[in-house]
């Protein structure tokens, strides 16, 4: 059992909730945390919300919230610069003990935070929240996200715990490892992952949205799948070193067919489509390898520049740490 700070005072956990355009969950988000919340009188919580430059009344109502609520503390940025920022913002501020990001559209469900608490004061430092039943998600992004996984943990030094999203518990010591980590383009599930620590599993099942619409569309997913892969692997910059190999063994092997079967049966005029097929096919896979080449690089010259992940408008009822 865990035991309570020094000075007797129970345990101060924080919950990082980004918001983007959410203003019509906010209410509804406050009613169903409030309760659970409530019913752990062993820790404090704050509720550390991102306000991820959302366009709609978001803001407002979390401000009207950390109003009502003191638990709320509210965090603006300048702009919107996407959740693995906003999360990656909201842990930053976080002074628990324990931080549990989750999301704002319930699909993550509050009633979990008793047992990922139970499951830290039996002394793990990441209690991760699986996803049993994704029924709720449509079949292509269930068939999709499962193939990402399977592909990214086949060639990823780390591995990505399959159907566990953000939602988990992470102690202290996690988190002051996760801080350490300095990239500025932030796949926050391989981070988390490669931080490694003592870790456990709960499962739930996934609802669908509470309200409003999904913010990630078929090509924000796809940017972030390769995102992911390209921060974890090298494999798709080295495996042209293997497809350039095979080609060149197999072009020589048909090279020596074509003298051979010359010197046997005389000089063959027609070939032009084999010709074309080969300077297409070639031609595609060196732009293909420059295209990769070209994410890698991307991402160098992004990290290079070393811009902050985020900007801060204003803080609401968080102390500045900078
Ligand atoms: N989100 C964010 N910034 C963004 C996109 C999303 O802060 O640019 C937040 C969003 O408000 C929600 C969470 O990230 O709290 C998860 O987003 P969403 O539910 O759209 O993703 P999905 O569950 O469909 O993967
Ligand atoms: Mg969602």
């Amino acid at each position: 059992m865990r035991p309570t700070t020094p000075c007797g005072q129970p345990d101060l956990v924080s919950i990082v909730v980004p918001f983007f355009n959410e203003a019509d969950g906010i209410q509804l988000f406050h009613q169903t945390l409030r309760p659970i919340l409530d019913s752990q009188p062993q820790v404090r919580f704050e509720v550390i919300c991102v306000d991820d430059g959302s366009q709609d009344h978001t803001l407002e109502q979390l401000l009207a919230l950390s109003g009502l609520d003191g638990r709320f503390r509210v965090i603006e940025l300048s702009r919107n610069f996407g959740k693995e920022a906003a999360l990656t913002a909201g842990i930053d501020m976080a002074s628990g003990e324990a931080v549990i990001p989750i999301d704002a559209d319930l699909q993550d469900p509050p009633e979990l935070i008793a047992a990922l608490l139970a499951e830290w004061r039996r002394g793990f430092d990441v209690v991760l929240a699986r996803r049993v039943d994704r029924t709720a998600d449509s079949f292509l992004k269930r068939t999709t996200a499962s193939l990402f996984y399977k592909v990214h943990n086949q060639i990823s030094t780390i591995q990505v715990p399959q159907d566990v999203g953000d939602y988990r518990l992470m102690s202290r010591n996690a988190i002051e490892a996760l801080k350490q980590l300095p990239e500025n383009q932030r796949f926050m599930k391989g981070l988390f992952a490669w931080i490694g620590f003592r870790s456990t599993t709960i499962d739930y099942v996934r609802h669908t949205r509470a309200s409003g619409k999904t913010k990630f569309s078929g090509w924000r997913l796809w940017n972030f799948a390769i995102d992911g892969i390209t921060s974890f692997s090298t494999a798709p910059l080295k495996v042209w070193t293997y497809i350039g190999g095979a080609g060149a063994v197999l072009s020589l092997c048909y090279a020596s067919f074509i003298v051979l079967r010359t010197l046997i049966l005389g000089v063959d005029v027609p070939g032009f489509a084999s010709l074309l097929v080969a300077i297409l096919f070639l031609g595609s896979l060196q732009l293909i390898s420059i295209g990769v080449l070209g994410e890698y690089i991307g991402r160098i010259y992004l990290e290079s520049k070393q811009r902050p992940t985020y900007i801060v408008r204003q803080r609401y009822g968080v102390a500045d740490e900078s």
